[in-house]
């Protein structure tokens, strides 16, 4: 079902114009209006799902064989170095819109652009409690 009141379910559908790059029956994928790099895009489900815990399996499924094709594609016309695919679930995650979506983002040697984080140093135990906790 498309939301009246998302801005990406209008964009998806066609309602709101964008710069597409791609459309099928399910997905539009749209260059981002503030890219970090040069053909930064988006993948937008033409459903509305808020995020990935509210995407249903076949698109879940579905959406990374278009993002590998995507980033195939991207990869030969932008001649980029390498290539991220980003998917925020949720303010703390850096979700601003809340209609579920893949960032595909070209890496050009040298752009300056960081998607990163400190890596944290636990101890054995902590390891294994975490994973208890998550696999048992
Ligand atoms: P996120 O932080 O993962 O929710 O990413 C939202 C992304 O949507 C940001 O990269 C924005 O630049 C992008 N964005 C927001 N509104 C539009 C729009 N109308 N058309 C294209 N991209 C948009
Ligand atoms: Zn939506």
């Amino acid at each position: 079902m498309k939301k009246d009141d998302c801005i990406f379910c209008r964009i998806a559908n066609g309602e709101i114009p964008s710069k597409t790059l791609y459309e099928d029956r399910d997905f539009r994928v749209i260059l981002d209006l503030g890219p970090a790099t040069k053909g930064h895009a988006l993948i937008l489900p033409k459903e509305h799902a808020a995020d990935l815990y509210e995407l249903p399996e076949e698109l879940a499924a579905s959406v990374f064989v278009l993002a590998k094709k995507m980033a195939v594609r991207m990869t030969e016309r932008l001649q980029c170095d390498g290539m991220n695919l980003v998917q925020n679930n949720g303010e703390a995650a850096g979700q601003t819109v809340s209609h579920f979506h893949v960032h595909i983002i070209p890496r050009y040697a040298g752009d300056g652009q960081k998607i990163s984080w400190v890596p944290g140093k636990p101890a054995q135990e902590e390891l294994e409690a975490v994973k208890r906790q998550i696999a048992e």
